[in-house]
């Protein structure tokens, strides 16, 4: 896809994250998978430590900012809300223009930055860098990642200062934690923790929203919500929603922002942007903004604003990462509130989804969104976080592997009956016979490593409705993960059953001899169901 040249030598990322380099060799499962690759593709790594080095941004720095943005998924050129493009988030809107500056200075076309993941990441390095020189940081400076902090600031487009520092923190909290991002296509993008000490230059006198002791300690007024006191207190722009209500607050609305936290807070301070929402709340650890007060109309879902109160969280649709159990918790202890304090019955009826608001378009919080768990946590009930199941690739697993790929294998074993014990995540001698009794019972090899062709039959197994193009529901979500672990590519896990799901499933009946009509019946589901 890049048209790139690619470098000969390995990228810095892959040479010291030997995790990295573990991650893409296990790949490959036993048999029925394609012949090992002697050379896993990393164009996203590569990309990132081509564009840290043409620009001399740290390439850690960097990958973090990208990870805030869209969690390294550039969405094939897909806005966002705000009007940003690619795994980098570089804006075109009436006060942001960082898509333009970018073309500026790489010479690439505005229309490869949008779709061009390594143009963009190489875009995303260029703006930073002509921040830094702006910011007047010399060639010493740019090598310390502590230095880069005002200009990341500066990069979160936020006219607000103390957004612009809840942006720069997030990005300086991926720093100090490490993270390790899964790349729509399956590649594994790894930042090790670090120490890190940001100078936060003229920020160092803006209070940080990010702690919530240094606001509450902050003489200022307004830092912190008088509605729901756990949450910040960020104003939109006055234009961008109506004082009072013409209705009373009977339902809950749930959003997903289709960019960043701190963005979408930024988005709502924007005169240009006419929307606005009531709370968002962040996906990594599901700190809650208020940003428009419940006695107040947010625009956020047209016909549905006189009676609702809107809550947006972090994420994208269609990219299950950002659903995180931190998010789900957070978000349903200020919806059991606002139904407590409001008076709203806590069922489906009155808490609803944008999609489910009479006359609008959008289609959030989407297939990846999990109601049943969010409702018993609003309930208040015992609740069990959901195990992801969607993953882009998935990974060899064996005995002394760890986490969320082997509680997803642990789940679907005790669900079929294979008793791997407790789905904790790590891959021991209980879930190591349960594997091995499934596969036994499957005609697989029983070696007890969870490769493509296990995954394949644990993924699919169940029951067999024909499914065929505009199919849709969780017997379509099956499908689709069982052809992502069969096939060994990505197949997009929305749920709905449309031409990529079709090809997808021509592409499996042909190579494993059978009718090739794109249709799932006994035959297609038998197949991946023995792990064929
Ligand atoms: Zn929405």
């Amino acid at each position: 896809m890049s048209r790139r040249p690619t470098a000969p030598r390995r990228p810095a990322a892959i040479a010291l994250g030997g995790l990295a380099v573990a991650a893409l060799l296990l790949t490959g499962g036993p048999a029925g998978a394609a012949p090992a690759d002697p050379a896993p593709p990393a164009p996203m790594n590569r990309a990132f430590a081509q564009a840290a080095e043409e620009f001399q941004v740290p390439r850690d720095l960097l990958v973090a900012v990208g990870y805030g943005e869209t969690h390294l998924d550039g969405h094939d050129g897909k806005p966002s809300h705000a009007n940003g493009y690619g795994v980098m988030h570089l804006v075109d809107n009436p006060d942001h223009r960082t898509l333009e500056r970018a073309a500026e200075l790489t010479g690439e076309p505005e229309a490869d930055l949008r779709r061009d993941t390594a143009a963009n990441i190489l875009g995303g390095a260029a703006v930073l860098r002509a921040y830094a020189d702006a910011s007047g940081l010399d060639a010493a400076e740019r090598r310390d990642v502590d230095a880069w902090y005002p200009v990341v600031a500066r990069y979160s487009g936020a006219d607000d200062a103390r957004t612009a520092r809840l942006y720069a923190d997030t990005v300086y909290d991926f720093l100090a934690d490490g993270f390790s991002a899964l790349t729509p296509s399956g590649e594994r993008v790894t930042v090790k923790p670090r120490d890190v000490d940001p100078e936060l230059g003229r920020y160092a006198k803006v209070r940080s929203l990010d702690d919530p002791a240094e606001a509450a300690a902050s003489s200022e007024a307004g830092t912190l919500s008088t509605d729901y006191p756990p949450a910040l207190w960020v104003p939109a722009y006055s234009g961008n929603y109506t004082v009072g209500r013409s209705s009373a607050i009977t339902h809950v609305v749930v959003h997903v922002t289709q960019g960043s936290y701190a963005g979408s807070i930024s988005w709502f301070q924007n005169p240009d942007s006419n929307v606005s929402a009531h709370y968002v709340i962040r996906s990594s650890d599901g700190q809650v903004t208020q940003t428009v007060r419940d006695r107040d109309t947010a625009w956020h879902a047209k016909s549905g604003n006189p009676y609702s109160i809107g809550i947006e969280h972090e994420g994208y649709v269609d990219n299950p990462s950002w659903f995180t159990d931190a998010m789900y918790r957070s978000s349903a202890a200020l919806t059991r509130h606002l139904c407590d304090r409001y008076g709203i019955p806590k069922d489906r009826t009155h808490i609803v989804g944008h999609v489910e608001v009479p006359g609008n378009d959008h289609t959030d919080p989407g297939p990846n969104w999990n109601w049943t768990y969010y409702m018993q946590l609003v309930r208040g009930g015992d609740a069990t976080p959901p195990v992801q199941l969607n993953f882009t690739s998935y990974d060899t697993l064996r005995s002394g592997s760890t986490g969320a790929q082997v509680k997803a294998a642990q789940h679907l074993l005790n669900q079929h009956g294979f008793n791997a014990g407790t789905v904790d995540g790590v891959f021991g001698a209980g879930t190591e016979s349960a594997v091995k009794a499934f596969q036994a019972n499957r005609g697989l090899t029983a070696d007890g490593v969870v490769g493509a062709r296990t995954w394949t039959a644990l993924l699919s197994a169940g029951t067999k409705p024909v499914l065929k193009q505009g199919s849709s529901g969780a017997d379509v979500e099956r499908l689709q993960r069982a052809l992502t672990a069969a096939l060994g590519r990505t197949v997009g896990i929305d749920g709905l059953f449309g031409t990529n799901t079709d090809t997808a499933v021509r592409d499996y009946q042909r190579t494993r001899g059978l009718t090739v009509d794109g249709i799932v019946g006994s035959g297609t589901w038998g197949a991946l169901q023995a792990g064929r």
